[in-house]
């Protein structure tokens, strides 16, 4: 392969969501030449699908929009300059005679690293739409897989069809907005958790067990939508503004499981160093899964750290277990300098 020795990074992360982002900043940290590739054309992974909810439990941050969240996270991720790919869905993963790993894009560029650290969460997701025809044709204006601007439902009529926890908190979050919320599910029992179903259905009209049977419009608009009984047939026409349709991701992994990777139910397998079973390739964050796996941006942080730390040892034995803390690491004298003199 023809390839240039500056060519080779000593990390490549595939994926650039909270886990990826924070490893790059960390694997800076450990001075490392790092490049992120990410499939979309920006980074923040799974936070992208909840913008404007606000996020309480990452430790030492005051309730923050998630839209804001992902900004402190990118700029913290460029802290160390990496270099970050965009708009390439990592396929294949081949090895080189002098152990250069050669990872290979959707659309064929090769990208040359010494180790991998795979950060990509639930794989290409994609939103299930609803399986209407012609129901794609209201997409650019009030059919919804999901809400960016809470101002656009306010006084209006906003039908939400879903059980799970992102449709019930949507409905929750449309009570200070909506004149009226109709929340439709196509079982009795809601899959989200009690408190905020009893919270939905103190306020919001529920019509459950139902579907979406049919969509009903002016031009590009929805006018009506028709709900069908899932148990009897029954149907019922319903006059909206704004229709939201909640029904959860595909995961895809794509080509990432054809390495050779040993995968458990729930992820990727690694040891308590975020090793997979594959020497030169981590994993961090949702990708993964060991015993005691947290499935939040804490838990990626965490990850991210031990996998960078563990792919760092692995090219430099003699290397220490993990960087200096950053409030005496020289890495950041001239940062600090710069930050103080401001
Ligand atoms: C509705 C909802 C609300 C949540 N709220 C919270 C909350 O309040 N607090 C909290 O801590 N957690 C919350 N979470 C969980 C949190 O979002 C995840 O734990 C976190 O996003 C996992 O980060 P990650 O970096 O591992 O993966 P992801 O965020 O999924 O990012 C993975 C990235 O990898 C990319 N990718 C995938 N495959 C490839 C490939 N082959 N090549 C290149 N790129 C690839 C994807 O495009 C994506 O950008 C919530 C989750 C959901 C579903």
């Amino acid at each position: 392969m023809n390839r240039k020795e500056t060519d080779i990074y000593d990390i490549t992360i595939v994926g650039g969501g909270p886990a990826g982002m924070y490893a790059a900043f960390y694997s800076g940290m450990r001075a490392m030449r790092t490049k992120i590739i990410e499939a979309k054309q920006e980074l923040g992974g799974f936070m992208r699908t909840y913008p404007e909810k606000l996020v309480w439990d990452v430790g030492g941050v005051d309730p923050i929009r998630c839209e804001r969240l992902i900004d402190a996270l990118e700029r913290q991720a460029k802290t160390f300059d990496p270099t970050i790919v965009f708009g390439q869905e990592i396929a294949d993963m081949q090895r080189s005679e002098d152990d250069i790993f050669v990872l290979t894009s959707k659309t064929g560029e090769h990208h040359y690293t010494r180790t991998i650290l795979l950060c990509a969460g639930r794989g290409m997701t994609q939103v299930q739409k609803l399986d209407i025809e012609g129901a794609n044709r209201y997409e650019l204006t009030n059919l919804h897989y999901t809400v960016t601007d809470l101002s656009r439902f306010k006084d209006k009529c906003v039908l939400i069809s879903g059980g799970g926890d992102s449709a019930v908190d949507w409905a929750n979050e449309m009570e200070k907005w909506a004149k009226q919320v109709i929340v439709v599910h196509r079982r009795n029992e809601f899959t989200a958790h009690e408190l905020p179903v009893a919270q939905m259905k103190a306020f919001a009209k529920v019509m459950a067990p139902y579907r979406i049977a049919r969509l009903y419009g002016e031009g590009d608009q929805i006018e009506t939508v028709a709900i069908e009984h899932t148990e009897n047939g029954a149907i019922e026409k319903i006059a909206i503004d704004e229709v939201i349709v909640s029904h959860g991701y595909d995961r895809d992994f794509g080509h990432l499981l054809r390495w050779g990777l040993a995968k458990e139910d729930y992820g990727v397998s690694v040891d308590l160093r975020m090793r997979t079973n594959i020497p030169g390739i981590f994993g961090a964050g949702d990708f993964i899964t060991y015993g005691s796996k947290v499935r939040l941006i804490a838990g990626a942080f965490q990850d991210a750290v031990l996998a960078v730390n563990s792919a760092k040892l692995y090219l430099d034995p003699a290397a220490p277990d993990m960087a200096g803390v950053s409030s005496h690491n020289a890495r950041f004298f001239e940062k600090n300098k710069a930050i103080i003199q401001g």
